[in-house]
């Protein structure tokens, strides 16, 4: 791998250590408390912000199994009785939400159902939890709907529920095409459910496909992965995710390396790097663009991620469910992550919030200006009417140094990471960081 500057908090590396590097906010986790919970209840019960999206997060924790890389807040041992029981929860969690005073009232630009797999949830579940929501916080004029899909749990009378219940991008957990990878890794379900899919998603006209994938899992190999690029484009989604494969603490897969018990073999960061390329590449080609490090879109047939752009541009966000992320007028909290904690939580009248941190300004401005190097390119104009602030000054000596090694350019309009920067944008984030939160941990 090309060699960096070691003089930074950048992490430079090599081989897959077990570890988190993906950013999914800022500041880190490590740092939100159970003792700023006040401030989360308060921003709930303040004014919102004026000219703030607001959007609903639902988390489905439910998967068949579990895949040995996941990290999510997952279980594969509810019964249908208890799947039921959470189900009810989530809707008496989010009828609460909507009395709150910064929530009432206000439409919802988006609604993304995550997990977990939501599509794990039976017909008979999924539409009495969306009549109770809608009645409370109604999503019609939503721009998106997302809902997060395993093929294996999908049949077409479920697939035409989730069209009916107003769903705009179906999201399709593939990561791989091949057999073998698939099984390795613990996922759940077997091509053929990929094959079975496809008519009936094209049947319902949903207006966006989006795929999943992973590069690197364990036993890719290059013909392999070729063959899962060309398969997802003749699948003919709307848009590809692609992640790089990392393995954060509490997988099966990273269990087994600490202690030795497995002697699986993990693709090195330079090589899912010339992965994730060469899918950009051949997706470019075929007609998507890429619009993040993760991200291509087919945006001739209008495909976007709301959910996305929103979260990434400081929308604030409600999320009900075990674990759930929410972000309310500069407060970031999360909820109980515990079975019987989240639910006793919402048993007790109260909202099950567990940690949140109160951000400042500063810190508010760091979160975009990173969130936004991720899609690869960031409009300096923009960033001053929001921040007063021009990120090139602001973050002149860790940008120079990014520059002068060709991972990104700084132009008067904007800055850009170049395709080197962008694949491993993740390692390089933590120069921009506040000093005392380099080296902090993303759990
Ligand atoms: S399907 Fe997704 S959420 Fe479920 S275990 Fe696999 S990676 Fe985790």
């Amino acid at each position: 791998m090309t060699q960096l500057e070691p003089a930074t908090s950048r992490l430079d590396l090599a081989a897959t250590d077990v570890g988190s590097v993906f950013v999914s906010n800022y500041p880190p986790y490590s740092v939100w408390s159970e003792r700023h919970r006040d401030d989360a209840l308060a921003a709930l019960n303040g004014e919102p912000t004026p000219d703030t999206d607001l959007g609903l997060y639902l988390h489905i924790p439910f998967c068949r199994r579990r895949c040995r890389f996941c990290y999510f807040r997952v279980f594969t041992d509810k019964n249908s009785e208890q799947v039921q029981g959470y189900v009810d929860t989530i809707a008496t969690e989010i009828e609460r939400l909507a009395e709150k005073r910064a929530v009432a009232g206000r439409p919802l630009h988006f609604v993304y159902f995550g997990g977990g797999t939501p599509s794990y949830i039976a017909v008979k579940q999924l539409v009495p939890l969306v009549d109770r929501i809608k009645a409370v916080l109604p999503w019609d004029q939503a721009e998106e709907v997302a809902f997060e899909c395993e093929p294996g749990t999908l049949t077409r009378s479920k697939l035409e529920a989730i069209r009916d219940i107003g769903v705009t991008r179906l999201s399709l957990g593939i990561e791989n095409f091949d057999e073998e990878i698939l099984e390795v890794n613990g996922r759940a379900h077997v091509t053929i459910e990929i094959d079975r899919v496809r008519p009936w998603i094209r049947e319902l006209d949903f207006p966006q496909l989006n795929v999943d994938l992973i590069a690197g899992m364990v036993g890719e190999t290059w013909d392999k992965w070729r063959e899962t690029v060309q398969r997802t484009i003749d699948y003919d989604p709307d848009s590809v995710t692609v992640y790089q494969m990392e393995l954060p603490f509490n997988t099966v897969f990273s269990k087994g390396k600490l202690s030795g018990e497995n002697d699986v073999e993990f693709a090195t960061w330079e090589q899912k790097r010339e992965w994730h390329a060469y899918a950009f590449e051949q997706f470019e080609a075929a007609g998507f663009e890429v619009s993040s490090a993760y991200t291509v879109l087919r945006k001739d047939r209008g495909a976007k991620f709301v959910y996305r752009d929103a979260v990434w541009s400081g929308a604030d966000m409600i999320g009900a469910g075990v674990s759930a992320f929410s972000h309310m007028s500069g407060v970031h909290y999360q909820n109980h992550d515990a079975w019987q904690s989240y639910l006793d939580g919402v048993a007790q009248d109260e909202f099950p919030i567990n940690r949140a941190y109160p951000t400042t300004k500063g810190e508010r401005l760091i979160r975009e200006f990173i969130l936004h190097l991720k899609t690869g390119r960031l409009d300096r104009d923009q960033f001053v009417a929001k921040f007063g602030v021009d990120p090139a000054l602001e973050f002149a000596e860790p940008l120079d140094r990014l520059a002068s090694e060709g991972l990104l350019s700084i132009e008067d309009g904007g800055i850009q990471l170049m395709l080197p920067g962008l694949l491993r944008v993740d390692q390089l984030l933590p120069e921009f960081y506040d000093e005392r939160y380099r080296g902090a941990r993303y759990t």
